[in-house]
């Protein structure tokens, strides 16, 4: 077996205990861990990921220091980043990343505040040698559409800072394009940038563009389940650069500054299941089809870029076959690092997606 320890792909499972709900409809439990090992086994088949955490401990505690805490710190190192949750709907995708402010979870305990308060505590040991800049943005990916979650957000702020709003759209409709600039960095052109300075600023803007995504649907067919959730850090240093000169001279030369711009993205995918099990109304096939769409391409992606033998061969990798795989195309693969977390439910009314959860997951590693 491949180990992963040089793979830029990890590949994490994270299995839910089961809910009341199905608990009072008498399920049981059908996915069983191996002791002492990153395996499960569910029904006769048998898998092995990097990280497995079920039930006991502080399965989100120690996902967070295992596998993302190092992304934390490759991001000071001018690494990016992505963290991506998969899953049907209903396994945990949410809860595990700590967005889910409509529902009454406890998303304190998620990984993306978790990430913040890591972040901001590292920025406090190392600013009086380091400028720091943070930015966040927030959108949504709906049947192949990018949407702004962070459009009110900016438009308060600005409200109170210039008195007037500085957009004349209707909030959380702002077409969005994902551009590449000729070093290969991809840019949102339209989504709001806001600044953040603290904890707190950033606490709100993930609250609120989590509520705007929650409550942008105009029916109450939850629209979220079918949407791509990004959230996105970035984190740009400015380090003056000093030499002591070798003479007595006492004055320190200015040796300029070093500049180092990395991002951390966040993802909560769309739900995995498939589209036979949302309906048969045409317009939510439709939508089924574009979210399999960029599940699909990522799926791609991901098992491109952990396969080293067709990496050397130079083997194509389909980012542009789907606007999420094209949004993380600098964050995937090259240095950058990725986490796949992905989600099941224990319950066996779930096994047959539960399957294909573990298949998808297995083949990025
Ligand atoms: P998804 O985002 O994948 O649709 P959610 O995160 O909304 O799923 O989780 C579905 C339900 O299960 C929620 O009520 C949530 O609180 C609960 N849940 C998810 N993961 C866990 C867990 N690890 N422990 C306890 N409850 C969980
Ligand atoms: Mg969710």
């Amino acid at each position: 077996m491949e180990t992963s320890e040089n793979c830029s792909v990890k590949v994490a499972l994270h299995i839910r205990p089961l809910i009341a709900d199905e608990r009072q409809q008498g399920c049981r439990e059908c996915v069983s861990v191996t002791p002492a090992k990153p395996q499960v086994q569910i029904g006769s088949h048998f898998f092995t990921f990097d990280h497995v955490y079920g039930n006991g401990g502080s399965p989100l505690a120690d996902m967070f220091e295992e596998c993302i805490a190092p992304l934390v710190d490759g991001l000071f190192q001018g690494y990016n980043a992505t963290v991506l949750a998969y899953g049907q709907t209903g396994s945990g995708k949410t809860y595990t990343m700590g967005t889910g402010y409509s529902d009454n979870c406890q998303t304190q305990a998620g990984l993306i505040p978790k990430v913040m308060n890591a972040l901001f505590s590292k920025v406090e040991t190392l600013k009086h040698q380091t400028e720091f800049q943070l930015h966040v943005s927030y959108i949504e990916i709906l049947k192949e559409e990018v949407r702004d979650l962070l459009d009110s957000v900016s438009n308060s702020k600005l409200e109170s800072a210039n008195g007037n709003s500085g957009k004349a759209t209707v909030p959380g409709r702002t077409p969005i394009q994902i551009r590449e600039t000729s070093s290969g960095v991809i840019t949102l052109a339209g989504s709001t940038e806001v600044a953040v300075s603290t904890l707190q600023e950033m606490s709100t803007c993930l609250e609120q563009g989590s509520l705007s995504r929650a409550t942008g649907s105009t029916n109450m067919n939850n629209q979220s389940s079918r949407s791509h959730a990004i959230f996105t850090i970035t984190l740009e240093q400015m380090r003056k650069l000093h030499s002591i000169s070798p003479d007595n001279d006492s004055s320190d030369e200015d040796m300029g500054e070093e500049y180092l711009s990395a991002k951390l993205h966040l993802v909560d995918l769309a739900g995995s299941e498939r589209a036979k099990r949302t309906g048969s109304d045409g317009v939510r096939l439709k939508e089924g089809i574009h979210i399999n769409k960029g599940l699909l391409a990522l799926g791609n992606v991901i098992s491109a870029l952990g396969d080293e033998k067709k990496r050397k061969e130079g083997m194509h990798v389909p980012y542009r076959d789907s606007k999420l795989t094209r949004l993380l195309q600098d964050s995937l693969g090259g240095n950058s690092k990725t986490v796949m977390i992905a989600c099941i439910s224990s319950a066996d009314i779930n096994a047959e997606e539960s399957l294909n959860t573990l298949k998808y997951a297995n083949r990025a590693r």
